[in-house]
């Protein structure tokens, strides 16, 4: 086992005498980035935490490259909630509303809401599940929809405050140990019971080492190396030229008689690019008087 260095980061472990698999999850860096492109109040700064630890968890369980999309829609305070991480371990993603909502569960930015979890490979077909909202808490709504979809006992611990978020997932495995069903299941219900003791402050504070003693410390559990999470955003000066080509002819030409150069603002990462109509239209000889 190497030893943690970053702040930024996450952990694969199995239980060494159980069906057990589990992962841990720490941002603060990657938050502050994400953080950094809107004016977000502390409660949706909270939610986009949680969102961000659920969704580097979730692209842990990628087998090949691409990503994982976690996206809320609501009619409430919050009308978008978007979080990415790629198999690489890039995150971005925004928040659109009021961005100074009260701090609250999930079931009050999100009221009524839908998630839609999109698993995007770069080669080959999209996958996408659509989950209501139905729980106050992103953990239970994530725990229920795994249960249900992967047939594979799922649940994760997810806790974020301003400037930090962590995330704790344990996922019973395929019978391989442990054939007996009776010792399965009570083995997976005490792993949990475990689990479900650790704080919102603890799952924050305590870094992976200490938080598996604190908790499972009558297990023997096997920790993997871990994987650096950065915020990355794939954003180019190519991709936004192209979305102003794509306009109708006449909204170019409107454009540029307004101003010389039309700038673009990534909503993810706050880039700007600026765009000439000779950019835009470089076959042409262009006057603009
Ligand atoms: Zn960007």
């Amino acid at each position: 086992m190497s030893t943690i260095t970053s702040t930024d980061n996450s952990f694969r472990f199995l239980f060494e005498d159980a069906d057990v698999r589990g992962e841990t999850v720490a941002l603060q860096h990657v938050l502050n980035d994400l953080y950094a492109a809107h004016p977000y109040g502390e409660g949706v700064k909270r939610l986009l935490g949680e969102f961000a630890a659920a969704t580097v968890v979730i692209s842990n369980n990628l087998k090949f490259q691409g990503r994982v999309v976690l996206q809320g829609r609501s009619d409430g305070p919050l009308s978008l909630v978007m979080l990415e991480c790629s198999s690489e371990g890039q995150v971005r993603g925004l928040a659109r509303g009021d961005l100074d909502a009260a701090k609250g569960p999930l079931s009050s930015l999100l009221p009524n809401g839908v998630l839609t979890l999109t698993i995007e490979p770069d080669v080959g077909q999209r996958y996408q599940g659509i989950i209501a909202v139905q729980r106050d808490e992103l953990c239970d709504v994530l725990s229920d929809y795994f249960e249900q979809s992967e047939q594979l006992a799922t649940k994760f611990w997810l806790s974020a405050d301003e400037g930090a978020a962590a995330a704790l997932m344990l996922q019973q495995l395929p019978k391989q140990l442990v054939p007996d069903e009776t010792v399965r299941f009570d083995q997976w219900q005490t792993l949990c019971a475990l689990a479900e003791t650790v704080t919102d402050d603890e799952l924050l504070a305590i870094d992976t080492d200490n938080l598996l003693y604190r908790l499972f410390n009558e297990w023997t559990v096997k920790r993997f190396d871990p994987k650096g999470i950065r915020f990355e955003c794939n954003c180019s000066s190519e991709r936004s030229l192209n979305a102003i080509r794509l306009l109708p002819e006449h909204e170019i030409t409107e454009l540029f008689e307004e101003q010389e150069t039309v700038t673009m603002n990534c909503e993810m990462c706050s880039k700007h690019y600026s765009y000439s109509l000779t950019d835009v239209r470089p076959e042409e000889e262009h006057t603009l008087h």
